[in-house]
């Protein structure tokens, strides 16, 4: 979706094409692009000159001869091309305006969500889409006004800056720029917002829509007739679209949440959230010390749980998971509980139900962590998940260690166990996608040592979260 220096490109582009140039006719060939009379709009339009072509937030206004005026919203992937009149139009062009100089400007829009609309020189700044646009970051000359306007609100900043009535022009992309140079964390409540981080917000939205305004620059003196005029250009992102990869400012591997249903990217070192509890999830690979770290963080007095415990115990409750595991593997358990050496047998024969018995017991996990988590008091709580990621459960934690340890340390601690599970163990372990996401954990902890060092990297891991506790 174009955002407002995309929008600003495409108006400059569009500029030079359309000024002084008269429209012929105007062929429309999705009536619902129009709002309002498509023939109204055809029949004002045509013999008109254009004057000009201006921007309020991400409209496009279109000035023409007797204070005409139409406005145009681009949506998802509205698109302007501009070609001679015999040449063949776009595949999705809606709307096309014959000029007179031989040729065409076509409303190409794929998807059919952008829109236009008549209006004119003395009613346009009031129609319904235009009048509800709060100001561009340009034009707020005091903080104060953005303080006023929030006040009251306990939403996240990231959901109030791409509310369009409070400030126009900064999209999903921008907002995240902004917060990350502002070093301001996307869910802290826009009510504790300070007047100086207002400021520094304002200044770094001004700076984001401004470099990418200058780099919509260089598309212009590359624009060449025919071309698409859809303002795409690469623009220098230091955080959107860089989930999974390490911050340019401190080598902190970025978050990606969701805010308000928006994908969202954060440095957690950087946009710091003090919080009351921190939910921390313990993962790893096989007999790399994930149940020694739990025992030591809670001789440390840290709640600790362990989902290896929490499925356990379903197993035994005759709760949910029994009935769910009995009527989709088509088990028959002798007892009342989940018998977990009938259940292994019947995975050695039918592989395939491993899958099923995942999504069976997955969600009853992650329900039974969270419940559980919510009744602690607060300050550091660790959760061990050995599947966290298959299972989906990132976004269920503040932060995330795993436990990594080399290939013959790890045959060595499994063989210490006893030789049935060693076996089992390892044909888990080849399963376990430990390789695909241990970049992207907080802290990645080596346990090729002793309990010392062990202990030692957990109290450093401590040491950094306690930093964002209240
Ligand atoms: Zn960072």
């Amino acid at each position: 979706m174009p955002e407002l220096p995309e929008v600003e490109t495409i108006k400059n582009l569009l500029k030079p094409q359309l000024v002084n140039r008269k429209i012929i006719r105007v062929d429309i060939l999705r009536e619902k692009t129009i709002l309002g009379d498509p023939n109204v709009f055809k029949s004002s339009l045509e013999g008109e000159m254009f004057l000009d072509v201006s921007r309020i937030g991400k409209y496009l206004i279109f000035h023409l001869t007797n204070e005409i005026v139409f406005i145009s919203h681009l949506r998802m992937e509205g698109k302007y091309f501009e070609y001679h009149k015999d040449e063949p139009s776009t595949k999705h062009a809606r709307v096309i305006f014959y000029l007179d100089d031989d040729r065409k400007i076509i409303y190409d829009d794929s998807r059919c969500f952008g829109i236009m609309k008549l209006s004119n020189e003395k009613s346009y700044k009031n129609e319904e889409e235009i009048s509800k646009l709060g100001p561009e970051p340009f034009d707020i000359k005091d903080v104060d006004y953005l303080i006023k306007k929030t006040k009251k609100s306990a939403l996240p900043i990231k959901s109030v800056l791409l509310d369009q009535t409070i400030m126009t022009g900064l999209g999903n992309i921008y907002v995240d720029e902004t917060l990350f140079r502002s070093k301001v964390h996307p869910l802290r409540k826009v009510n504790s917002i300070t007047k100086d981080e207002w400021k520094k917000i304002l200044d770094d939205s001004i700076l984001v829509l401004n470099n990418s305004i200058k780099a919509g620059g260089s598309t212009i003196r590359s624009y060449h007739p025919g071309k698409g005029i859809d303002g795409n250009f690469q623009t220098e992102l230091l955080c959107y679209g860089h989930k999974g990869e390490k911050c340019p400012e401190c080598g902190h591997v970025f978050h990606f949440i969701k805010v308000g249903g928006r994908g969202t990217t954060f440095c957690p070192m950087c946009q710091v959230e003090k919080k009351d509890k921190l939910v921390i999830g313990v993962t790893g690979r096989m007999a790399a010390g994930k149940s020694a770290l739990l025992e030591y963080v809670k001789s440390l007095g840290y709640p600790i749980i362990s989902s290896d415990d929490i499925v356990e115990e379903l197993y035994q409750s005759n709760g949910d998971i029994y009935q769910l595991i009995s009527e989709k593997l088509n088990i028959s358990f002798e007892r009342n509980y989940v018998d977990k050496a009938v259940l292994r047998e019947h995975l050695i024969k039918h592989p395939k139900d491993k899958s099923k018995l995942e999504k069976i017991v997955h969600p009853l996990v992650r329900k039974y962590i969270n419940k559980w988590v919510n009744v602690q008091h607060g300050g550091l709580i660790f959760v061990e998940v050995p599947l966290l990621y298959e299972s989906k459960m990132e976004e269920d934690f503040d932060f995330i260690i795993a436990l990594d340890v080399n290939l013959d340390i790890q045959k060595e601690r499994l063989k210490k166990r006893n030789e049935s599970s060693y076996h089992d163990l390892l044909i888990i372990n080849r399963n376990n996608a430990f390789d695909d996401y241990s970049h992207l954990v907080d802290f990645l902890i080596n346990n090729n040592k002793d309990k010392e060092d062990l202990y030692r990297q957990i109290d450093k891991v401590i040491n950094t979260l306690q930093h964002h506790l209240n």
